[in-house]
């Protein structure tokens, strides 16, 4: 046994660690505790295989310099692996949020005494009653936007109640709540958890009506307080539903006890719910809260991709970047355009062209037509935007600093108003039709290579739209 103790080291690693990740990123990774020192290494458990896996791949280089820059000695770190232990009994825990912010390595009590998942279970085949089986991991695309919560949906479905209890997926519809929410009961299920139960708020609420009024309440709360996982979808639906609410909160403390894992739903973040008591905002806060944001342009092509060869379809990749580029809004909207593209091609027997893109998606495509916009409002916009004159925009000069806002505004004159090319260009001083296509193409290609132009043309169309009121 030697004497050897860098506790000290490790303290301040994690505490400078700390400074540097964001929140989410520490409390879903550090969930660490330190064994002992050696001569030159220090042993750390880690609650599980998948824990210290990805712990390695991801913060071990960084801890190690860390040390290394506060000891002065090339400290290496061991990590093992350390089933947190299910406490003997489960007493009444007393309210209490999850510091996510401490600085030691005092993780959450709840936490460590977590309980050990029965590795023995049975692998199952057939599919859960309550889950479509096509949402699951395999399935759903990581892009920027989305990579941090799918991440923490994989440490919960391969440690449940163990990982990230509770956790709180939000974000804005048809951006993949549901789906991330049933990968990880699908995940749990195949890997042998039975008691999962899947439920929509709305669902939920009117199961525990119904059961009050046919006096089955205690059958209600035997249902879903012997979950081993539930995962209840869109709590949003809860506001003002106050005896829901109460019998949820319930629910949750009997099975946050016993260290089952809970999972919810929101369309926005907690803190912006009304009408919810406070204590069960607290719940909902509590443990794991991640977003996911709208899919960047590629991420938009990769799932398109996906969709059409899961539908054993072909459909020109050219056609796919068209739809990624027009339907931005969410996962939803881009299904329901692939759908109707591969109707189309199926109906009559045709390929799928951009020229029939176009058609069939017109009305889902880019801003919706403002009849009332004046060409002449949408170049005094952008001129006034660019600090150019009115007569900049539609004169003959052809600098770069007058070209771009130009071929700018016929863009937007050509997403927004139903002027055809041909007329466009007479408004812009007599141009031909050709021009104000290139124009368009020019734009769009510039689109592609910088997104945030996305965010300028937003703002023009919102000046525009405001120009008149
Ligand atoms: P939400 O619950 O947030 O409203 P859903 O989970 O119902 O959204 O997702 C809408 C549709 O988009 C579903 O068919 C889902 O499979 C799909 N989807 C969403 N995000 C992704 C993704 N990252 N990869 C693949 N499909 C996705
Ligand atoms: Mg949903």
């Amino acid at each position: 046994m030697g004497t050897w103790d860098y506790s000290v080291f490790w303290k301040e690693t994690l505490s400078q660690i700390n400074n540097e990740l964001t929140e989410q990123e520490f409390t879903m990774w550090f969930n660490m505790e330190y064994e002992m020192s050696q001569e030159s290494s220090i042993t750390i458990s880690v609650p599980s295989g998948f824990y210290r896996d990805q712990v390695q791949q991801r913060y071990q280089k960084i801890l190690e310099a860390k040390l290394y820059e506060l000891s002065g000695q090339h400290i290496s770190l061991v990590f093992e692996v350390k089933p947190r232990k299910k406490p003997e009994v489960s007493e009444h825990t007393p309210e209490k949020n999850v510091d996510t912010s401490s600085q030691n390595n005092n993780v959450d009590t709840k936490y460590l005494s977590s309980v050990q998942k029965n590795t023995e279970k049975p692998q199952k085949q057939e599919s859960h009653p309550q889950l479509r089986k096509e949402y699951t991991f395999a399935n759903f695309v990581i892009g920027e936007n989305n990579t941090f919560a799918a991440n923490a949906a994989i440490a919960i479905a391969k440690n449940p109640g163990i990982a990230y209890n509770p956790c709180l997926i939000y974000g804005g519809v048809g951006l993949g709540k549901t789906h991330l929410m049933q990968a990880i009961g699908n995940m749990a299920w195949t890997e042998g958890e039975s008691k999962i139960i899947y439920i929509s708020a709305e669902n939920f609420t009117n199961e525990f009506v119904e059961s009050i009024k046919n006096n089955k309440t205690q059958d209600f709360k035997n249902k879903y307080r012997n979950a081993d996982m539930l995962l209840i979808d869109d709590i949003h639906f809860l506001q003002k539903k106050d005896s829901t609410q109460e019998e949820l909160f319930h629910t949750f403390n009997a099975l946050y006890d016993y260290n089952k894992q809970i999972i919810f739903t929101c369309d926005r973040p907690v803190s912006e719910l009304k009408n919810l008591s406070e204590r069960l905002r607290s719940r909902f806060e509590r443990g794991l809260n991640v977003d996911l944001q709208p899919p960047t342009y590629e991420t938009r092509c990769a799932i398109l991709s996906k969709k059409t060869d899961a539908r054993g379809v072909k459909i020109p990749q050219e056609v796919l970047n068209l739809v990624a580029k027009n339907i931005s809004s969410n996962v939803r909207d881009l299904e329901a355009s692939l759908t109707k593209l591969i109707a189309y091609a199926e109906l009559t027997k045709k390929p799928v062209t951009l020229e029939t893109a176009q058609q069939q998606l017109r009305d889902s495509f880019g801003a919706p037509k403002q009849n009332n916009v004046t060409i002449e409002v949408i170049q005094k916009v952008v001129a006034e935007y660019f600090s150019l004159s009115f007569s900049d925009i539609k004169g003959k000069k052809r600098t770069k600093a007058i070209s771009f806002p130009r071929q700018l505004a016929m863009y937007i004159a050509r997403e927004i108003t139903e002027y055809s090319t041909t007329e466009l260009g007479i408004e812009f001083g007599g141009r031909d039709h050709t021009t104000v296509m290139h124009g368009c193409q020019k734009i769009e290609e510039r689109l592609k290579a910088e997104p945030s132009l996305e965010t300028t043309i937003q703002k023009l169309n919102k000046l525009i739209k405001d120009y008149n009121s």
